[in-house]
């Protein structure tokens, strides 16, 4: 087969990152200026880093535009070490909020409510019900006990590739979320949640950052036993600066959050993901029976497409030709198996036209 003309990159995370950004990044990151540093090289202390953060905090609020009663943000790790930070924070033993709802949706809830449990007495509100196709638990049946300290789900489940339609009420208890795989793919109401957060390497730049939202009130929870950097109370009074920030990271997220609103903003993103994700879902239905998607139609997830070959064993074949057609990182995760096409941001529809196409050929010779 001929090389191919343009290779599209489908990974799960570290994702893809927008070409008009990538083409910034350099000059932004990497020149010297009079002061003899690159933007990497300065003191996180010094004016010219805080302007910085100080830019990708005012660019993601409008974008997302967060209400004046949250503070945003921009931490060092990934989101496993917020599935310890929440329960450290949120938890007050000493007003007898010991106990953490968490509802279990896939693999990245479970990962979470297992972190939990070194901290937590977590009760788990919700499950998929067992139906054969899978789903995100139904929110209308959830009764959080009001003795909670806050309820946790996970919005967009990467492995699985299913997503919440609509959000639980939780009533008085904060509903805590993790974002990291849907964060920026379509606009979000915060005022919903008590606290979000989401690891850079899908829709917000390169990896080693997490951005984290939080309503002001719960700064004000103890948080006795979590360590500096992870205390949000310790880590907002000093603008997430308590130790260095990942200064690169969030010079590229500013970029990613400027190529965001130049493009139209959270509403035209969801607009292109969905038609992204409705023609693959479109190709997959129409395969007859060839391709097929597990989750429930109402729960697909818009931006990880899992998708299955009826007959198992055509999978390696599949994943070999496709990457010699120039299509990478399709193999669904260990967990599930099959196949997953992420389609983040910076992917844009000539991408997935190009699997649709790829996929059409392969049922041709295959099937
Ligand atoms: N939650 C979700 C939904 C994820 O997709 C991932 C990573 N794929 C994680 C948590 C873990 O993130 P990290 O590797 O940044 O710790």
């Amino acid at each position: 087969m001929s090389s191919p003309s343009a290779v599209w990159n489908f990974a799960s995370g570290p994702a893809r990152l927008p070409d008009a950004v990538l083409a910034r990044a350099g000059d932004v990151l990497f020149r010297r200026g009079a002061d003899g540093a690159t933007a990497i090289e300065r003191p996180f202390t010094g004016t010219a880093v805080r302007a910085v953060l100080e830019s990708a905090r005012e660019r993601l609020t409008q974008l997302l535009e967060i209400p004046a009663n949250y503070r945003v943000l921009f931490l060092a790790g990934g989101a496993m070490q917020q599935f310890s930070a929440v329960p450290l924070n949120l938890l007050d033993p000493d007003s007898d909020l010991r106990t953490a709802a968490y509802a279990d949706s896939g693999y990245w809830s479970r990962r979470a409510m297992q972190e939990a449990a070194r901290f937590a007495e977590v009760s788990v509100i919700a499950r998929h019900d067992g139906r054969e196709a899978l789903a995100a638990p139904a929110v209308g049946k959830w009764h959080v006990p009001t003795g909670c300290a806050y309820c946790h789900i996970t919005a967009n489940e990467t492995v699985d590739g299913l997503a919440y339609p609509a959000w639980p009420d939780t009533g008085e208890v904060p509903l805590v979320a993790d974002v990291t795989s849907c964060f920026l793919s379509a606009p979000l109401d915060i005022s919903r949640f008590g606290l979000l957060y989401a690891s850079a390497q899908k829709n917000i730049g390169p990896s080693g950052m997490t951005v984290v939202i939080v309503r002001e009130d719960l700064l004000r929870r103890p948080a006795q036993s979590a360590p500096s950097p992870l205390c949000y109370r310790l880590q907002a009074e000093q603008d997430g600066c308590i130790n260095t920030p990942p200064v690169m990271a969030i010079h590229l997220a500013a970029l990613v959050f400027e190529w965001i609103a130049e493009l139209g903003g959270l509403s035209a993103m969801a607009e292109t993901n969905r038609r992204k994700a409705a023609l693959l879902y479109q190709a997959i239905d129409s395969s007859d029976g060839f391709y097929t998607a597990p989750i429930l139609v109402a729960h697909r997830s818009m931006t990880n497409v899992r998708f299955h070959l009826a007959d198992d064993s055509l999978t390696e074949r599949f994943l070999i030709d496709a990457e010699q057609a120039g299509l990478t990182n399709l193999r669904g995760h260990r967990h599930v198996g099959g196949l997953r096409a992420s389609l983040y941001n910076a992917m844009p529809l000539a991408g997935v036209g190009a699997l649709i196409d790829f996929m059409k050929e392969f049922r041709q010779s295959n099937g």
